[in-house]
């Protein structure tokens, strides 16, 4: 296989992970080809993708016109198609679980960044990944970084420890926190992401919904799924042996790395484009115990993952909805846990829930969660 060409599908190509994706593929031309893209509502940048790689196939959520060979297609379609090897997904919230699920019933790799899938349908896609034999190769940092720590063993672990930044807010008091504006919270202190990603980052609503993808990849229980603070992203995760040993994945904090393991897996790839790590340079790593009490949105995602059942879709729905409002300057900082806190309250979940139930959960978790926030707004 090492000498072949693998043949991608990027769902979500004009995003921050897919636009890191194709950094990539250009840099090693020979290794990887584009077969599929699929964009969002930045069609021009999409537009200059399709002219530079080229692909077959192309999904577009606004009209777009198309160069020579190239032929509009369902991101289920591009994700099952038949001279696809691998479908990176990098679209955010529910938008890859339907096509993520064509890919893996079409027994093709996949390389998942959209963790909502995980957190909304873990139970159905590990098991339908299982039946199909498709591989889940995560580019979440933390999780490549376990994946990469996992590698060679035989699976004697005694505990997952998931690190986090904290964000830029984590000394705020909670009236500080309350003061917080979006332009404030798009300021990640180490890493460049999406907005979606970097607010989730800011009130650590990531971390949680990291715990749950970490909890379906792994096949671990929560119980055995940690927290540390990090504040220099350098150690992206760690895993800790039966016998007390911990193994760590270090490296500079830059999407670029996961990225390119999860697409040259299992080889490693010679980049001098990706930033090295200069450990004297770095001179000290921190931890600190993670606390609850300022960032509810970490306490009420961990909650959802034990509730199980459709809470967590519930979850996703509602931060996405609340994060939107935040961004948009309609609700608070502390207003993105209320909204979501209050939109849990009011579901009653179904245990073991089909696709169907889980997409319903989700459509009935955005409508509450609006509701609530137009009735707060009123008072
Ligand atoms: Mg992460």
């Amino acid at each position: 296989m090492s000498n072949t060409m693998k043949r991608l599908a990027i769902l979500g190509s004009t995003g921050s992970i897919g636009q890191q994706t194709l950094d990539i593929v250009r840099t090693f031309p020979n290794k990887f080809r584009v077969i599929g893209l699929a964009g969002g509502e930045n069609s021009g940048l999409l537009a200059k993708q399709v002219s530079e790689f080229q692909p077959q196939l192309v999904y577009s959520a606004l009209k777009l016109d198309l160069p020579g060979k190239a032929e509009f297609s369902s991101m289920e379609e591009i994700a099952s198609h038949p001279d696809v090897d691998l479908v990176v997904i990098a679209t955010t919230g529910k938008t890859g679980l339907t096509p993520a699920l064509a890919a893996i019933r079409a027994s093709k790799k996949i390389a998942l960044a959209n963790k909502e899938i995980l957190v909304m349908a873990g139970r159905i896609i590990t098991a339908e990944a299982k039946q199909h034999r498709a591989q889940i190769l995560p580019i979440d940092s933390e999780h490549s970084a376990i994946w990469q720590c996992l590698r060679g063993e035989k699976g004697e672990v005694a505990r997952l420890i998931l690190t986090a930044s904290g964000g830029p807010f984590y000394r705020y008091s909670p009236s500080q926190l309350a003061k917080v504006t979006a332009e404030e919270a798009l300021q990640h202190p180490t890493w460049k992401m999406g907005r979606k990603v970097t607010i989730d980052s800011a009130t650590l609503m990531n971390k949680g919904l990291e715990a749950i993808e970490a909890h379906w990849l792994f096949s671990i229980p929560f119980s055995k799924i940690e927290i540390v603070i990090h504040p220099q992203s350098i150690i992206h995760s760690l895993v800790e042996f039966m016998d007390g040993s911990l193994k760590a994945q270090l490296s500079f904090p830059d999407m670029h790395l996961p990225i390119q393991y999860a697409l040259s897996y299992p080889r490693r790839l010679p980049n001098s484009e990706l930033p090295r790590l200069d450990l004297v340079r770095v001179k000290a790593l921190n931890f600190e115990p993670v606390t609850y009490h300022n960032f509810p949105c970490l306490r009420l995602a961990l909650e959802a993952a034990k509730r199980g059942g459709t809470y967590p879709a519930v979850l996703c729905a509602a931060d996405e909805i609340a994060t939107h409002l935040f961004l948009a300057g309609q609700t608070s900082f502390p207003g993105i846990a209320e909204i979501v806190a209050k939109t849990i309250d009011l579901h009653r979940g179904i245990a073991n829930p089909t696709l169907d139930e889980i997409l319903a959960a989700d459509t009935w978790g955005r409508e509450t969660a609006a509701n609530i926030a137009t009735k707060e707004s009123l008072c």
